[in-house]
Parts: C-alpha cells; sequence; structure tokens
C-alpha cells in the first residue's frame, strides 16, 4: 500500500544553517493492514517522512508509491485527488477552536465539495464510531487531549482513506488517553481496512500499537521487520531496543 524507494531529501543551506540531509536512500514497504510503526529518536527524520509519504514535502530523490499510484509522477490535480486517500493526525491536533467538533469533522469534505447532508451525516457517524456521539457541538477547547485527538481520527477518516499516517499521535496525551486511542487505532485499521504509519519517539508505543516496525537513526533505516521477528532477532537494533535491558 505504501512504497517509498531510495528516498533522500535534503534542504538546501540557508543564511547560517548549513544543508541538512534529512533522510538518506530510505527504502518502506507497507503492506495493505499493517500498522507500520517509525521510530527514531529526535530529528531522525520521521516526521519528513511522514510529509514525503503525501508528499507535502517532495523527495530530493526516489519515489513514492501509494495505493499503487507513483505520486511522485503526478501533477498538482492528480496529486490533490490521491491525497484524499491519505489521512493524516499530528500531536497538537491541529482542530480549529472556533468550528464545532462536527465542523471540524466536516471540513474535509467540505472542501472536497461534498453536500451539506451528506457531510453531517458521515460527519456525526464518525464522531460516533471513535466515542464522541455526544459532542458534536461541544468546541475543540472543551475537549480533554485524548478527545481532541479522537476528532483528529476522525476528521482524517472523513474523506474515507485508505491510508492514515500518524505523527506522535499520542506524544501530548496522558497514559490513559494514549493507550486508549493506540487501541482506537488498531480496531480502526481492522475495520476500515486502513493501512495506518504510525511515527513516534516511544518504543512503548511500537510494542502496544505496531505489527510491524522500522528504526530510522540519522535518516537512515537501520531496522526493519515484522515486530515479533525482530524482537526475535538476536542482536538486531530494534531487538535491542525494544527488549527490557537485562535485569
Ligand atoms: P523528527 O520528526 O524525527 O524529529 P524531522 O523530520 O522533523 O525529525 O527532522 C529531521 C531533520 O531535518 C532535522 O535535522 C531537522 O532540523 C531538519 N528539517 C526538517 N524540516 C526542515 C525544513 N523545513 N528545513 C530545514 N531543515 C529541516
Ligand atoms: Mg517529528
Amino acid at each position: 500500500m505504501i512504497t517509498l524507494q531510495h528516498v533522500s531529501k535534503t534542504f538546501p543551506a540557508r543564511r547560517r544553517s548549513p544543508a541538512v540531509t534529512a533522510l538518506d536512500d530510505v527504502g518502506l514497504r507497507v503492506e495493505r493492514g499493517q500498522v507500520m510503526g517509525v521510530v527514531g529518536p529526535s530529528g531522525s527524520g520521521k516526521s519528513t517522512l511522514a510529509r514525503i509519504v503525501n508528499l507535502l514535502e517532495r523527495p530530493s530523490a526516489g519515489t513514492v508509491t501509494v495505493d499503487g499510484v507513483e505520486l511522485t509522477t503526478l501533477g498538482a490535480a492528480e496529486l490533490d485527488r490521491a491525497r484524499r486517500g491519505i489521512g493524516m493526525i499530528f500531536q497538537q491536533f491541529n482542530l480549529l477552536d472556533s468550528r464545532t467538533v462536527l465542523a471540524n469533522v466536516e471540513l474535509p469534505l467540505e472542501l472536497a465539495g461534498v453536500g451539506r447532508r451528506e457531510r453531517r451525516t458521515r460527519a456525526a457517524e464518525l464522531l460516533e464510531r471513535v466515542g464522541l456521539g455526544d459532542k458534536l457541538d461541544a468546541h475543540p477547547a472543551q475537549l480533554s487531549g485524548g478527545q481532541r485527538q479522537r476528532v483528529g481520527i476522525a476528521r482524517a477518516l472523513a474523506p474515507r482513506p485508505k491510508v492514515l499516517l500518524c505523527d506522535e499521535a499520542t506524544s501530548a496525551l496522558d497514559p490513559v488517553s494514549t493507550a486508549s486511542v493506540l487501541a482506537l487505532l488498531r480496531t480502526l485499521t481492522e475495520e476500515l481496512d486502513l493501512t495506518t504509519l504510525l511515527i513516534t519517539h516511544e518504543m512503548d508505543v511500537v510494542k502496544r500499537a505496531c505489527d510491524h516496525v522500522t528504526l530510522l537513526e540519522s535518516g537512515r533505516v537501520v531496522d526493519s521487520g515484522a515486530l515479533g521477528d525482530v524482537v526475535r532477532r538476536p542482536g538486531s537494533p530494534l531487538a535491542t531496543r525494544l527488549l527490557p535491558p537485562p535485569a
């Protein structure tokens, strides 16, 4: 469902700051239905990778293919269409405080030209699904962090995407909300036949929510595989980090 081949991204030098290679020859393959964790320390290129999967950022080299379409070859109009198949959620939720919860979830449908009635029905149905059926008319400021992220998830899913990109989606949440948002993401991936890329700096998130995992370090993939396999593979950088240190 998602394939990156030889993807590099260099941000050019600017006054006082040298050029930065955020991604260096990255390959990634995520099969349909997987929850793929991408884990790495701060500055390792995770957010750049997320933004490259929907081409918010253009790679300096390499190709990005989502659901069989090579995004890196598309013109603006075709790319717009392809992006509707890719939802994204963020650490800071990025909700509009001036809008109700329902109107936030409707927004992407509004932008896509979906009629009012259909928008309402779809948004209400999604909010019900994420457990916020009683908060349609609330404003984001009245909600907890976990509830806001649920609104973010409902909004991302409104255009019926096949792929969901989550960039540090639980990093601003307390442990209880984190657990319930991760459980929700797993359930939705299965029920809605999604493919989910879960980007995080926390190994614990990988252990709880992902079936596959890729480790990024300084813009390079240093380890990747099915969670169970990497945990059992001795000497793998991921296994070393995923397993608790010996007592
Ligand atoms: P992470 O999400 O893993 O913390 P990022 O992808 O945000 O890492 O950043 C990777 C590297 O690329 C960092 O060194 C960061 O400073 C740099 N970087 C990210 N975005 C830009 C940008 N728009 N311009 C210049 N450098 C950037
Ligand atoms: Mg980041």
